[in-house]
């Protein structure tokens, strides 16, 4: 698989002197769906909040040879940083393809690529097939299920070609139809991208992730892969065990 890596290092975030991150480090690549978790309170928002540009951090982010820390959040929007949030922040009054179509919009702007178009842009119908939105071009998105509303989320990334999409527990409040269909349309994404997912749902992480970071205290408690994550004993009685 080519494509940059996602690479972070001794990254720290303080808020008036407590330390949210302190010292965290780990590394995502494309083709993978990589997951932070960890207790609330760990550090694992925090993290997506430096590397996405909202919260100012030390250390370092690089995508590639690009170092993320420091740069402003549009700049990092444009290198092919998507993220989502836990609450999804679509248009609920427009529809599907209105959605997509702003968040198209706006990467044609930000690429200067301006230019008439007629029917529906490659690139949306691209991002509904991945998604599975296909059949639902005019439905507003008020209307989505709150699955539905997530995939739409994801598709706006898609649009944007972001190259690294950072989702903040996609599948809360999910039905387990829909964290079935979310799992295998994040493995399909990630084939050409990297996907990192913070989540609470362990059952969630043990199907669909390749690598898992833990958190602690604002510190990677463990690092591997779900088996190696499940057997460290360290993990068993903070975390895995409660
Ligand atoms: P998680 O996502 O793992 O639940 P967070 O990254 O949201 O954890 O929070 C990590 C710690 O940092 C928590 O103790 C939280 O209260 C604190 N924190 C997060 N954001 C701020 C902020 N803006 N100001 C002060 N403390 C914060």
């Amino acid at each position: 698989m080519t494509g940059a890596s996602l690479v972070v290092t001794d990254l720290r975030v303080e808020f008036s002197g407590f330390v949210a991150v302190g010292g965290v480090s780990f590394d995502a690549h494309p083709g993978e769906v990589r997951f932070l978790i960890g207790p609330n309170g760990a550090g694992k928002t925090t993290c997506i909040d430096a590397v996405t540009g909202l919260t100012k951090a030390t250390g370092s982010a690089r995508l590639g040879e690009t170092e993320l820390l420091g740069k402003q959040v549009h700049k990092i929007v444009r290198l092919g940083i998507g993220r989502t949030f836990q609450t999804a922040s679509v248009f609920d009054e427009l529809t599907v393809l209105q959605n997509l179509d702003i968040a198209a919009g706006l990467h044609r702007r930000s690429v200067s690529l301006l230019r008439a178009r007629r029917g529906i842009d490659p690139s949306i119908e691209r991002a509904l097939e991945e998604t599975g939105l296909t059949g639902e071009l005019t439905t507003p998105a008020g209307v989505l299920s709150h699955g539905q509303k997530q995939w739409l989320e994801i598709a706006m990334l898609l649009v944007q070609d972001a190259k690294v999409l950072l989702l903040d527990e996609p599948v809360a409040g999910m039905s387990q139809d829909e964290r079935t269909a979310t799992g295998e349309l994040l493995q399909r994404i990630a084939a050409r991208r990297i996907v990192l997912v913070v989540e609470h749902d362990m059952d969630f992480m043990r199907r669909f992730a390749t690598r898992v970071t833990v958190l602690h205290q604002g510190r990677v408690l463990s690092q591997g892969t779900v088996a190696e994550v499940q057997a460290d004993p360290q993990v068993q009685e903070v975390y895995l065990g409660t």
